[in-house]
Formats: C-alpha cells, structure tokens, sequence
C-alpha cells in the first residue's frame, strides 16, 4: 500500500511511475560473478520524490553487500534492504556483493525529482522544475474560478493571460513550504468568454516599466468554456462507481450504480465534475460513465412512496424513483440507523408502508435535506444489522438489510451454517508487491488463503475463495461474488513500503474496514493476530478507502495487511510454513470470537 502526497505544479505521470514501480521485474545479477546478486529495489529507471529510495534484492547469507559505500545487514534468507540517499536529478545506485574473493555488482538508475528552490531575482526567469497550474485541460462554465500557480524569480511583477486576449491579470507573489517565488492569480468565467482550449500565459515583468514582458511561461493545461445552459448528461458505465469530492483523488462521497444518470457542468483532465445539487458537486472518472445524446438535461427522480418488505431473510426499503439517480448510505456507528441520501430527486414523499412489522426497520424519518435530495433516517430494531446492500430494481432503489447473526446450533462450533468468502488479493499478471527476495505477494496471499481455509472448514464453516488459481480477478468481480451470498469477507494481503521509505522501519499488521458494520471483526481479528509468537508488530486497525472494504457492504468485510513483505524479517516469517499456520490459526480464532459475539448480540426477531 503506498501514499502519496502530490506537491504542487508536478507532473501526474512522474506519479503515476511511483504508484506502479512495485510492479515491475526483477533485476539481473551480474556477469562473471560466482555468487549471486539480485536486485529488486528499486526498478531501473524508476522517478521518485523524495530524499531517498529503497533499496533491497538477495544475495548469499554469507555475503556482505555494499550500496553506494553503505554496508547493508543480510539477513539469513540473503535478502538485504536498506535506504539509500538521493541528490536531486540522476542518481546512480552501485550495489556491490563479496564473499571471500568472490564479487558481484550491479547498477540501478533513479531520478529524483527537484525539490522546488527559491530563485534569485535576477535574472528574472520561469522554474522550469514547476510546469504551473492548471496541469490538465480544464472544462468549465460561466461562474467558474480558474486558479493559475506559476514559479519563478521571487519578488517581481506577474500578470497572466487567457488565450488571445488582450487584459492581463494580476498574478499574486506567494511562498510554499518556505518557498519563495510562486505566483498565484484567479479568473471568473463571464457568460460572454468563448475559449476553446485556450493557453494560459504567464509574464514576469523588470521593474522598470518596461512595456516588454522580461519573461513568459505557458502553463499546460488549456482552458474552454462549455456554453451550453443545460448540463450535459452521462449515464454511469457499472456498478461501484463513485463520486468523489475533488478530481482524481478526493474522499469517496457517493455511489452511482449501472445506469445512474449524472448531470456534467465541468471537467479536469479526465475527471469530469456532476452536479448533485445546486451547490453540491462530485467528481467521476470520464472512463466510467457514457455520455448520452439527446436525453432531457434537467431529469430528476421523484419519490412519492415507499414501501418496507421482507425478500430472502432480509428487510428491503424499496423506493420507486423514475430514474437511477446517484445516492449515498452512511451508517450510525453502532449500526442503530442508517440514512439513505439521494440526489437529483423531487422529494414528494407521503407513503410509507410497512408490510414487515417484525422487520428490522422501525422507523423511516424525511429529513431535511438541501435542494434535489432525498434524505432517509432508517431507524433499526435491535441489534443492528450484518450488512446491507444498495441496488437497483429497474429504477426502484432497494436497500436490502441484513439481519445480525443468529446465535449458533452448537456453540462450540460457531462457524457452522455460516460461509465465508476468502480473497487471496491480486492474481495472474497482478503480482502485488515484490519482497526483498523477489517473491511475489500474489503467491503468498494464495498460500495464506489455504492456510485459512483449511482452519475455517475444520471448524465447520462453508468457505469461498474469489480466485481459486493463479487468475487475475478484477475488483470489481470480486465484490460481485458477495453480492450471492456469505457472511463475512475476508481479503489477504501483504503490505508494502512506499518507493521513499525505509524498509527495515516498517514492518507487521494491519487490518483495514471501511463500514461501522466491519469494525467489530477487524478489531477481533487485529487482537488475535497479535497474540501469534513471535508477536507482529502492531501497525494498527485502519478506516481505509480501499475498495473491496468500501464496496462490499452485504456482510462486514476486511483487508488484512498481514505483514510488511519489504521488510526483511517480516518476509522471512511469511516464508515459514509453521509460523503461516500459526498465523493463520489466529486469523480463524478471530473470527470465531466475532461469530460467537456476534451472535450474542440481541436481534431484530428475539426482542
Ligand atoms: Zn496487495
């Protein structure tokens, strides 16, 4: 798992090359050596931004390995890692492995990225390290702020220019980080502005009133203005599409399924900005939706009624809308109610039936809600639910919600009658990350499932795994398999240290959840996990926006991080089969513990 921060003025694709680097091959040891030398970390010719990278491959145990003059620790499985320091620009990484007389070298390229500096006033210039903003082509409408950021010498006069015309306006002198020399300027698109992908021109001007610019910068992105009045209109390409609330990277906000409409006022770069209400708007990957022609702009979905019904053990709020719009559900924390929000409908509500008076649902509340949305405080009995699930019937909206456990038949067998879904995470061409000694996650997380489904059948459980080979099962599959059925879903994984950070700091387990209805068993499993000899280190229970436990709402569902594959004593662990099973054993009695708990938990029916 890496995290990135995005500075800004920097390229996406110099990014894009860190989020892939951990998939890239392993290198080869040099010639005319007699023991081997493997380097892993980093991959050639990899872009980074940071003061350092990791640095890790294998070699013999007995050997001693030197990168860039630093002595590296080997560890008894040959691998070492370590981090090594970067100067700005191109840096060559020498990795030299002896024993006795025998020697091995090899070479890695990586560039690092220029920090910004600050520029001297004279001679006054643009920073060729900063490409400016806007980055990406822009599409926007009357009313729209453009924000321009350009660098160069600090302390000078900067105007801006859009297209061809003639007005300048003012550029502002900023710092960042301490940084001197940035510039910062705001255009409000006027209803009479007619660009097509028009420039951005920057000037940085003498102080002698000079009528000639000393400098000039176009910043990549390129400007044009949609005048139509009307949203255009995109239908949502799939289901577990969401809506996020900047370009690119911001927070989940809201889920669009297969078909929603969506109302588009804007794009950046790829990324197109839907209007939600009047002053609400999110952002969709242009990939994912469909743009469609000739549909009335100004759609909207009315509910008028809705009713409560029991289908398959679950209570189902079925809510007839016209049209699939986008909604979003969030979850009190203890799962005592969950409100339903929906955009772009006229709320005439006044029809509730509840054909389920021993359902789970004991109170539907209108609340207020901003212009075109819909919201639904769902008041539950008891116990709160085991999960939920949000989907469209034709375009009725359905939230199907599932009933907590039943306490077990034979509770010293409390999986039994329960199934669960196993994820061995990545698969066919999607490696996963590397460790030290080349190895693949994708194999260990396989190897691990086994492990787990071997214990969880023992104790009586039904067990699923989303890819029984080594195939590449999109996300998206996955989280359709627990559209079926299961009670608990279970993804395994190893973790990774950003391309900057240090390997031998990083290191044990984590366990991932997204809904207030996953936290009680990644708490268990996290506990359990960490009673295992020799005891992981403590990485943490996380709220994570990662896919599978975001998307998979049907029954509480975890990503387990088991240990740090980059570091080297982690991997060795991973590499023993008996602490695996060890491992593994904890991972089962966790969730046990949860079922057992769970189950004691009043329910919707028992009050
Ligand atoms: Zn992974």
């Amino acid at each position: 798992m890496l995290r990135l921060s995005f500075g800004p003025c920097r390229a996406a694709d110099a990014l894009l090359t860190v989020v892939f680097a951990c998939c890239v091959a392993i290198g080869q040891p040099a010639e005319d050596s007699l023991i081997s030398l493997l380097v892993v970390w980093p991959p050639e010719g990899v872009t980074v931004d940071g003061a350092r990278v990791r640095v890790g491959g294998r070699t013999d145990p007995a050997a001693r390995v030197m990168v860039n003059g630093q002595q590296m620790r080997v560890f008894p499985s040959g691998a070492f890692a370590g981090a090594c320091p970067l100067e700005p620009g191109d840096n060559t990484i020498h990795f030299r492995a002896t024993k006795g007389e025998q020697t091995a070298t090899a070479e890695r390229t990586v560039v690092r990225q220029r920090p910004f500096r600050s520029l001297p006033a004279t001679p006054i210039c643009f920073d060729p390290d900063c490409e400016g903003e806007p980055s990406e082509d822009l599409e926007v409408r009357a009313g729209d702020t453009l924000r321009i950021c350009v660098k160069g010498s600090r302390g000078r006069k900067a105007t801006f220019r859009i297209g061809s015309g003639e007005t300048h306006y003012p550029l502002l002198p900023t710092s960042r980080d301490g940084v001197e020399g940035f510039y910062e300027g705001a255009y409000q698109v006027k209803p009479s502005d007619r660009l097509v992908q028009a420039r951005v021109t920057c000037y940085l001007w003498s102080a002698k009133g000079k009528s000639e610019p000393a400098a000039q910068w176009r910043v990549p992105g390129r400007v044009t203005v949609n005048t139509n009045p009307f949203p255009d209109v995109a239908r949502a390409k799939e289901d577990y599409v969401r809506l996020r609330a900047e370009p690119h990277h911001g927070a989940p906000i809201l889920a669009a399924r297969e078909g929603t409409h969506l109302q588009i006022v804007g794009a950046v770069g790829d990324s197109l900005r839907v209007a939600l209400t009047p002053t609400l708007h999110g952002w969709v990957p242009r990939d994912l939706v469909r743009m469609v022609r000739g549909e009335p702009p100004l759609r909207r979905g009315c509910i008028r009624d809705l009713s409560v019904t029991e289908k398959n053990g679950a209570t189902v709020v079925r809510i007839p809308l016209g049209l699939r719009v986008p909604f979003i559900v969030t979850e009190h924390p203890h799962s005592s109610a969950i409100e339903l929000t929906m955009f772009g409908v006229e709320n005439s509500l006044n029809w509730i039936t509840d054909r389920t008076p021993r359902g789970m649902v004991e109170a539907i509340v209108n609340a207020p809600a901003s212009d075109g949305a819909c919201r639904l405080e769902i008041s539950l009995r008891g116990g709160g639910l085991l999960g939920y699930r949000a989907y469209y019937d034709g375009a009725v909206l359905c939230l199907a919600l599932r009933r907590p456990l039943s306490p077990p038949a034979d509770s010293t067998r409390p999986l039994r009658g329960h199934t669960i879904l196993l994820d061995p995470g990545h698969g066919g061409p999607s490696k996963g990350t590397l460790g030290s000694t080349g190895i693949e996650e994708k194999a260990i997380n396989r190897d691990l499932c086994g492990i787990l489904r071997r214990l969880l059948e023992t104790r009586g459980a039904t067990v699923r795994l989303t890819r029984p080979e080594d195939a590449d099962v999109s996300l998206a599959d996955r989280a359709r398999q627990a559209e079926q059925d299961g009670d608990l879903f279970v993804s395994i994984h190893n973790n990774s240290i950003a391309l900057t950070g240090d390997p031998l700091e990083a290191r044990g387990v984590g366990v991932y959840y997204y809904h207030p209805h996953s936290r009680d068993v990644a708490q268990a499993i996290y506990r359990q996990m960490l009673r295992v000899e020799p005891r992981p280190e403590p990485y943490g229970v996380v709220t994570a926006d990662l896919y599978i436990p975001r998307e998979i709402t049907a029954m509480p569902s975890v990503l387990l991080e088991c240990l740090f594959l980059s570091n080297p004593e982690d991997e060795m662990l991973l590499m023993d089969k008996a602490f695996s099973e060890r491992y593994m054993e904890s991972v089962a009695a966790g969730i046990a513990e949860w079922f057992s708990a769970a189950a004691r938990k009043p329910t919707a029916t028992s009050e």
